[in-house]
């Protein structure tokens, strides 16, 4: 049922479900439910396509009924529960469940931390941020006043250059490096993205 106010509260947890922020589901760090919640990415761990909706009874039952009351819900796409993604994504529940990845995270997510002093330590660093396997170093020219870098200098780009030279594949956001492995990501592959971005923003700005 939708809350006090009878508003819809609609979820997009594309990127944050399936365990990214330490969770299963974002919305549980806030303690609330939404009635509408979007789900694709994690849910098949990105291998194959799959997106879906999940909502409510209150909502569901609104769309069903007797045929004759002409209640559907009139919408239709060309690959809706394509069989091959929906075995993968039974299969991601599965491997949640034998390989025990949320329980996992909970180191995963502290030795991610832990990178926060090296990175900090970088005069170029405005600031570190992290929730569960998320993390963002923003790269700013002052960091007392954190003026960022001019965007027609493509820092952030410079430094995904960089990084492929040194063997790992980093996608900043303009000028933040950020960080969202693979939830089975080991440890020892940590280090290695850590020190190559690390190095990778030493090389580019340290010239
Ligand atoms: C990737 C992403 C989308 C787009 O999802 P599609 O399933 O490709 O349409 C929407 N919202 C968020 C938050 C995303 O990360």
């Amino acid at each position: 049922m939708p809350g006090t106010w009878g508003i819809h509260y609609i979820a997009d947890e594309i990127a944050v479900g399936f365990g990214r922020t330490g969770r299963m589901f974002a919305n549980e760090h806030a303690g609330v439910a939404p009635d509408l919640l979007c789900l694709s990415k994690g849910i098949t761990g990105g291998y194959l396509p799959l997106a879906v909706v999940l909502t409510n009874d209150s909502i569901y039952d609104a769309f069903y009924d007797e045929y004759a009351t002409l209640k559907a819900f009139l919408h239709s796409h060309s690959y809706t529960g394509n069989p091959l993604a929906c075995a993968v994504a039974l299969e991601v529940l599965a491997i949640f469940q034998e390989e025990q990845i949320l329980e996992g995270l909970v180191s995963k997510t502290m030795h991610l931390a832990s990178y926060r002093e090296m990175f900090e330590a970088l005069p170029w660093v405005g600031e570190f941020r992290q929730l569960g396997m998320i993390a963002a170093i923003e790269l700013v020219k002052d960091r007392e006043t954190r003026e960022g870098f001019p965007w027609e200098e493509r820092v952030g780009f410079q430094i995904f250059k960089k990084s492929l030279e040194h063997g790992a594949l980093l996608r900043p956001l303009g000028n933040v490096i950020y960080f969202f492995p693979p939830l089975t990501i080991t440890e020892e592959e940590m280090d290695r993205l850590a020190d190559i971005a690390h190095r990778s923003v030493v090389d580019v700005l340290d010239s």
